[in-house]
C-alpha cells in the first residue's frame, strides 16, 4: 500500500476482499495517484456472483417492506457522511466538490429512499372478473442475480439509481462500477455492512470492463444486465450478452439539441442553458450540445451566451466559486479538445474557450485535466462536433427559420435522449416536444427530474421506454395468476 493512497477492495459475500491485481486512479485535478483498484477478472467475478445466487433465496422472501428497513437505514447512513462522499466523489472524478455535495450525494439518498418507499406499494396488482367468475392477480417476480454495470460520470448517483431498485424487487446483485471512479461504490459497501445487510445481497467486483465487465456480462447466472454507459459498448453488451438470453437495459449516450425560439425569456434560457451545456465538465448524458437559436435572436443570445459561458470560473475542484472542475481522464480531455480541432477543420468558428481564453490554475494543479467551456458556432448539421457525442465543455450553436426546419435538425442524429424546448408559446412547446425522437423533453427547464417518470432514451441512446433501469418492470418478471371463484 503507497502511503495515503486508498486501496480499493472488492465486496464479495459481506466481506472485503483484496484484489490479485491493481490498476492506479488518477485524481483529474492534479494527475496524481490517489487510489489503487483491483483489476478483477473471471474468477472473482464468479465469487461474487456464486455468492448473490447463494443470497437470492432469503433475501427474494423477504417481504419488500423488511428489505426497506435495510435500504432506508443505508440511506440515512449515507447522508450522515454527506460531506466524505461528497469530497471522495470529487477526487475520483473532477467535479466541484459543491456540486457532488449539492447533487450526487443527495440524488444518491433519494434514489435509496425513493424505491424503498414506491416499490413495496407498486408489486402486486389484482382484479376482479364477475363475467368469467375469476380473481386474478399479477404477481411481480425478482429474477435472480443482477448485473449492473455503470459509468465514471455520475458515480455514486448512478450506481444507486440501479441498485436500489433492483435489490427493492427482491433481486441479489453483483455491481461492476466505472474503473476510473470506483471510490465512493467501495465506501458505500462499508455502509451496506454497518447497515446489516445480509452477505451476497450487494457484491461490488471492480476492474475494466474487457475482463471485469465482459466476465458478468457472458455469466450464465446472472439474468439481466442494466448497462448505463457509451453506445459503442452498449451495442457490444448487446452481442455479448445475447448467447445467454440475458434481460438488457442499455442507458447510453446522447447529442442532446436545445431548440429557443425567439419569443422565450432570453435570460432564464440562457441561465439554464449555460448549466446544460457545461454542468460537471458537460459530463452528464442529458448535457446540451447543440443549440438552434431562432433568427431573430440568434445575434442577441450568441452574443450573451459567449459572454455568460466567459464569465465561468474554472479551477480546482476544493473551490467553491468554481462552476468547472478538471475533465475525468487525460485521454478523455485529449479527446474532447481533438473535437476542437476538428470543428476547426469542419468550418466552425471557435467563438471562446479552448485555446483562446486564458486560464489561470495554481501551481499543484497544473498537470490537472482542465479545459476553458468552449462554444462553437457555423458548423454544418452533418459536421463530427454535431453529430457524435463529445461528453465534454463544448457547445455548438447555430440559427434555424422555421419550426419544421429545426424538428428536423434536432433529430437528425443517431441518438435521442433528451431535449429542451424554449418558447412562451405553449402551443409550440407541446407540438414540438411531441415531433423530437428522444425520451425526455424539458420545455423552458432542464435537468428537473420527478423519479415515478420513465427515465431513458430512444434510437442509439437507449433500448425501451418503459421498463429501463430505474423500473420496477425491468427488475422482475410479471406472473398472472387466474382463479376459478364461482
Ligand atoms: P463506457 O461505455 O466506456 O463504460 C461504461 C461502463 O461499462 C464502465 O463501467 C466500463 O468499465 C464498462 N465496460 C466497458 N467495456 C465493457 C465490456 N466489454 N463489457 C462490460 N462492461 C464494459 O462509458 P463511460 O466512458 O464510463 O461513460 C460515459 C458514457 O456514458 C457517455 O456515452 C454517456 O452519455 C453515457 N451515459 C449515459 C447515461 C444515460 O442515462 N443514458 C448516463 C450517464 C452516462
Amino acid at each position: 500500500m503507497h502511503k495515503g493512497i486508498i486501496t480499493v477492495e472488492n465486496f464479495i459475500s459481506g466481506t472485503m476482499v483484496r484484489g490479485q491485481r491493481y490498476l492506479d486512479s488518477h485524481d483529474p485535478s492534479t494527475g496524481m495517484i490517489w487510489a489503487r483498484v483491483p483489476d478483477s477478472g473471471k474468477e472473482e467475478m464468479d465469487s461474487a456472483v456464486a455468492a448473490a445466487l447463494k443470497a437470492f433465496p432469503g433475501w427474494s422472501h423477504k417481504s419488500a417492506h423488511a428489505r426497506a428497513q435495510h435500504v432506508l437505514k443505508v440511506a440515512d447512513l449515507l447522508e450522515s457522511r454527506l460531506e466524505e462522499f461528497a469530497v471522495a466523489e470529487s477526487r475520483d472524478q473532477g467535479k466541484p466538490v459543491w456540486l457532488a455535495r449539492t447533487m450526487d450525494i443527495p440524488r444518491a439518498v433519494l434514489n435509496l429512499r425513493h424505491f424503498a418507499h414506491t416499490i413495496p406499494h407498486q408489486l402486486n396488482t389484482s382484479s376482479v372478473s364477475p363475467e368469467a367468475g375469476t380473481l386474478n392477480y399479477t404477481v411481480r417476480e425478482p429474477l435472480g442475480v443482477a448485473g449492473l454495470i455503470s459509468p465514471w460520470n455520475l458515480p455514486l448517483y448512478l450506481l444507486t439509481f440501479k441498485l436500489a431498485p433492483a435489490i427493492m424487487c427482491g433481486n441479489t446483485v453483483v455491481a461492476k462500477p466505472s474503473e476510473m471512479t470506483s471510490v465512493t461504490a467501495y465506501m458505500f459497501c462499508k455502509l451496506l455492512d454497518e447497515a446489516g445487510f445480509p452477505p451476497g445481497v450487494v457484491n461490488m467486483v471492480f476492474g475494466v470492463g474487457p475482463m471485469a465487465g465482459e466476465a458478468l456480462v457472458t455469466h450464465p447466472d446472472v439474468r439481466l444486465i442494466s448497462f448505463t454507459g457509451s453506445t459503442a459498448i452498449g451495442l457490444h453488451i448487446a452481442q455479448a450478452a445475447a448467447p445467454t438470453l440475458k434481460k438488457l437495459s442499455l442507458e447510453m449516450g446522447g447529442k442532446n439539441a436545445a431548440i429557443v425560439f425567439d419569443d422565450c425569456d432570453l435570460q432564464a434560457c440562457i441561465r439554464t442553458l449555460i448549466r446544460a451545456s457545461f454542468i460537471n465538465q458537460g459530463q452528464v448524458c442529458l448535457c446540451t450540445s447543440r443549440i438552434f437559436v431562432q433568427r431573430c435572436l440568434y445575434p442577441m443570445f450568441l452574443e450573451e451566451f459567449v459572454k455568460a459561458t466567459r464569465n465561468l470560473k474554472v479551477g480546482p475542484p476544493a473551490n467553491p466559486d468554481v462552476f468547472m472542475g478538471a475533465l475525468n481522464s487525460l485521454p478523455h480531455l485529449e479527446k474532447v479538445r481533438r473535437y476542437v480541432r476538428f470543428a476547426i477543420e469542419d468550418g466552425g468558428v471557435v467563438l471562446c474557450g479552448d485555446g483562446l481564453d486564458p486560464m489561470p490554475i495554481p501551481a499543484e494543479n497544473k498537470n490537472g485535466y482542465f479545459m476553458r467551456p468552449t462554444v462553437i458556432t457555423g458548423l454544418k448539421d452533418e459536421t463530427r462536433c454535431m453529430q457524435d457525442e463529445i461528453f465534454g465543455p463544448v457547445t455548438c450553436v447555430s440559427q434555424f427559420e422555421t419550426e419544421d426546419e429545426v424538428v428536423h435538425r434536432a433529430n437528425c442524429t443517431k441518438y435521442g435522449l433528451c431535449a429542451s424546448v424554449w418558447t412562451s408559446d405553449l402551443g409550440v412547446a407541446h407540438r414540438v416536444s411531441q415531433r423530437l425522437r428522444v425520451g425526455t423533453v424539458w420545455t423552458n427547464c432542464w435537468l428537473v427530474r420527478d423519479l415515478d417518470m420513465p427515465f431513458g432514451g430512444a434510437k442509439k441512446s437507449g433500448v425501451g421506454r418503459e421498463g429501463t433501469h430505474d423500473s420496477m418492470e425491468f427488475f422482475t418478471e410479471p406472473k398472472t395468476i387466474c382463479t376459478k371463484i364461482t
